[in-house]
């Protein structure tokens, strides 16, 4: 066993370029010749990305290299409320006897521009599901996860003498929606294809650089639930705002009141967010509208905090609407949008141990840094099914060059993050340190 384990961070090592003795003649070591394979890859997804719910060619692209890996694929996985299908990929490989084993990466792309100037930018322009003409970027590097799974399944699919039981590659849609885990837990792709005893994933991050990966145990990303609320008045002219219930006025008080609800309500030892990212009302200066719509994301580590939050919102919204003297039947309206819940993502400590000691072994203690959880949100604990049934992991995956991100550190500032019109992977460190890392953890984790 130990032989084994070493022989496995040791050729996860010469693919990270950690090492270059005589393991070189491992397996692992022709995936080294995949890099500038895979480096192009990377910069095509990158190049083409595709929003939410419309993954056509980035999933097919990885079907079929999934499909030349070995691996037997499916493909149009998934099921949304609505009833249209996902384009969610599951291949498969079986190896003997031993436990089975999810890798997830993500593949949609944001509505943004791209800025970042690289040769490969994005420069596609499409509309959007209200119409609107967008921009498309792989803001949030799903396109690295992509791009990563493909090298693991090669590097995975040529070590079958290294690993015991059955590999589950997820490529799954609709993240940055919350909904393509759903949509594909909804579509039985766990009936279907057989339940997971455990599932990994990474994500890259613009606050490591490329080489270096992040570990967090236990709760590592905050829950998101969305919340609309509309404050409802009774409109008129802007000169007799006495004949009228303003909900411009009403909406500033309530926008203001719920700041208090995480420093006053709330247990300030559970970390909790609420923000108000969307404010639609009115059409003119001298007209007071019928009904002000905002759009607000809380984010939680708890059942609890949650559910404070969304019982203080309520209060206040019907509070300040009492006090401003509207009618009952004008009440405001608070929903709470479940299809786009996602839950804490929850680090299972026995998996995450195992997977950072695994990570250790293939790039060095150094390499490795614990990292604190952030309130930022990820539908991959979906996979995990209700009261964590199946334990889960994801770590982090350092993406920035490393000259500037230290050149940043030095002046105390952050390089572009994701979601950013100027965040930017530097591919062939980052891609490499995603393979060795994963490979080294599926391998870890694929013993009898
Ligand atoms: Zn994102
Ligand atoms: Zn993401």
């Amino acid at each position: 066993m130990y032989t084994s384990m070493k022989a496995v961070a040791m050729s996860a090592a010469v693919l990270a370029g950690v090492s270059t003795s005589s393991w070189a003649q491992q397996p692992a070591a022709n995936l080294d010749g995949q890099l500038p394979g895979l480096v192009e890859t990377y910069k095509g997804l990158h190049s083409h990305p595709e929003l939410s719910h419309h993954e056509e060619h980035t999933a097919s692209l990885l079907a079929v290299e999934l499909r030349k890996a070995g691996y037997t694929v499916a493909e149009h996985i998934g099921r949304y409320p609505d009833g249209s299908q996902a384009f969610g990929v599951v291949g498969l490989l079986k190896n003997g006897v031993g436990p089975t084993l999810l890798i997830r990466a993500d593949m949609d792309a944001l509505p943004i521009v791209e800025e970042t100037g690289v040769t490969y930018a994005s420069r596609v322009r499409t509309k959007n599901a209200a119409g609107q003409e967008v921009g498309v970027m792989h803001a949030c590097g799903h396109d690295v996860h992509t791009t990563v799974l493909i090298g693991t399944a090669r590097a995975l699919a040529t070590m079958k003498d290294h690993w015991h039981g059955t590999l589950m590659l997820v490529g799954q849609p609709a993240e940055e929606t919350i909904d393509g885990a759903k949509a594909m837990l909804a579509d039985h792709v766990y009936e279907r294809f057989g339940t997971p005893d455990m599932a990994i994933a990474l994500h890259d991050t613009y606050l490591h650089a490329a080489g270096t990966v992040g570990v967090v145990a236990g709760p590592a990303l905050a829950s998101s639930t969305s919340i609309d609320v509309t404050m409802r008045g009774i409109g008129g002219h802007g000169s007799a705002p006495q004949l009228g219930k303003d909900p411009i006025v009403m909406a500033a008080e309530f926008i203001n009141q719920i700041q208090t609800i995480v420093s006053r309500q709330e247990d300030p030892r559970d970390p909790a967010v609420v923000t108000v990212g969307d404010i639609h009302g009115g059409t003119k200066r001298n007209i007071i509208p019928d009904e002000v719509k905002m759009e607000l994301t809380n984010r939680s580590f708890s059942d609890k905090s949650r559910q404070i939050i969304i019982d203080g919102i309520r209060r206040s919204a019907r509070g300040i609407a009492i006090a401003a003297g509207v009618p009952e039947d004008r009440m405001p309206i608070v929903t709470v949008r479940d299809e786009e819940y996602a839950p804490v993502l929850y680090n299972d400590p026995a998996l995450t141990a195992r997977v950072k000691t695994a990570l250790v072994g293939a790039l060095g203690a150094g390499k490795v840094v614990d990292d604190q959880p952030i309130m930022g949100s990820e539908d991959f604990g979906n996979f995990g099914l209700d009261n964590r049934k199946i334990p889960v992991a994801m770590f982090w995956l350092g993406a920035m060059d490393p000259a500037r991100f230290a050149a940043a550190e030095a002046a105390g500032k952050f390089l572009p993050g994701m979601h950013t019109n100027h965040f930017e992977p530097l591919p062939e460190p980052t891609l490499k340190t995603g393979v060795a890392a994963m490979t080294a953890a599926a391998v870890a984790l694929l013993q009898p």
